[in-house]
């Protein structure tokens, strides 16, 4: 089945990249078609309780809260929001197709993807439970929470080692959790973490389960070795061992980077093909924050504004 009209974008995902662009788009008079997904409509902030840095909440607001007011507010201007996946896409032409998981293929002059990126878990039974509870993924959006706690960071890499760090501006004492007996981040990282003294290491370790019933309590480490374990009685746990953009919808048409995220052209959200925009989480190594993501939604939607008219 095929929509017989040709819309003017189609925006896929509902995160703050992708709300914020509908936003831009339906009051640019560009009737967006929203693909939200079908489990997370929302994004990742409704895995999430207090939001206490984005602008404009002087009081922080709850993450779905504040997913729920963008969508209210793209919804206001006229954007068509459809809590679906898609599930293919045909991005190559002039005309571009996006295809629903009913099967329904929907077509656009521009499509924007916003799709996100999805923080690697550790796979344990309570890991999702305690997300907002003393389980976090992200150092710069939850170290405030834990000054004068006892926190722990599993990972080996840049990232971890640069969220420890960070978070010893809160935290009386951070241990790194890694699987290994030595770091896989750069020497000058490292030598960071060695000599401060607020960081302790559990080598040869991994999280075996999380402890507490609304704040979490403890954790038990697993000796990687001999199999042994131990408890920690830490207040706060971020896992730190990557992300993976969710590009593999596009893979073999939209240029992507080794590590899977969407390459767009310096200074905008341009991807290799005409018409077609990337923001977000999708598109972002570094920043990885709600308000990033919704700044680059805003920046696509004025973009494939742009690129339409050029069209007429
Ligand atoms: P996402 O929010 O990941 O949204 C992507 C959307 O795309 C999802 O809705 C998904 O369903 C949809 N989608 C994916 N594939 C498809 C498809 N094929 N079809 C249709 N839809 C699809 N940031 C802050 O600034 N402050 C915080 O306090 C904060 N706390 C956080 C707490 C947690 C637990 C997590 C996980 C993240 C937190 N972040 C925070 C980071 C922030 O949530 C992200 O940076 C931001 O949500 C990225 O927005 P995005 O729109 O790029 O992607």
């Amino acid at each position: 089945m095929s929509d017989a009209v040709v819309r003017n974008v189609i925006i896929i995902g509902s995160g703050p990249a992708g709300y914020t662009a509908a936003v831009y788009a339906a009051r640019a008079q560009l009737a967006p078609l929203v693909f939200e997904g079908s489990v997370t409509a929302g994004g990742a902030l409704m895995t999430t309780t207090e939001v206490e840095n984005y602008p404009g909440f002087s009081e922080g607001i709850m993450g779905p809260a504040l997913m729920d007011e963008m969508r209210t507010q793209a919804e206001r201007f006229g954007a068509e929001l459809i809590a679906d996946d898609i599930v293919e896409v045909d991005l190559t032409g002039d005309t571009k197709s996006v295809t629903d998981s009913a099967g329904t293929v929907h077509r656009a002059r521009t499509v924007i993807l916003a799709m996100g990126s999805g923080y690697r878990k550790l796979g344990l039974p309570d890991e999702d439970r305690m997300s907002g509870h003393g389980v976090s993924w992200c150092a710069t959006c939850d170290g405030f929470f834990f000054r004068q706690h006892e926190i722990a960071v599993v990972g080996g890499g840049d990232t971890a080692i640069e969220e420890a760090t960070f978070l010893t501006r809160f935290a009386d004492k951070v241990t790194i959790v890694h699987r290994r007996d030595q770091l896989r981040a750069s020497k000058i990282m490292a030598e960071r973490a060695f000599t401060n003294d607020k960081i302790e290491f559990a080598w040869n370790s991994e999280v075996a389960s999380i402890q507490g019933e609304d704040k979490l309590t403890g954790i038990t480490l697993r000796d990687t070795v001999t199999g042994d374990t131990r408890e920690l009685p830490v207040t706060g746990l971020f896992i730190a061992i990557g992300h993976d953009p969710r590009s593999e919808l596009v893979k073999g048409q939209v240029h992507l980077d080794e590590e899977g995220y969407v390459l767009v052209q310096s200074g905008s959200t341009n991807t290799n093909l005409p018409g077609v925009f990337a923001a977000g989480d999708l598109v972002d190594h570094t920043y990885r924050q709600a308000v990033t993501a919704a700044g680059t939604g805003c920046s696509a939607a004025l973009d494939a504004e742009r690129f339409l008219a050029t069209l007429e």
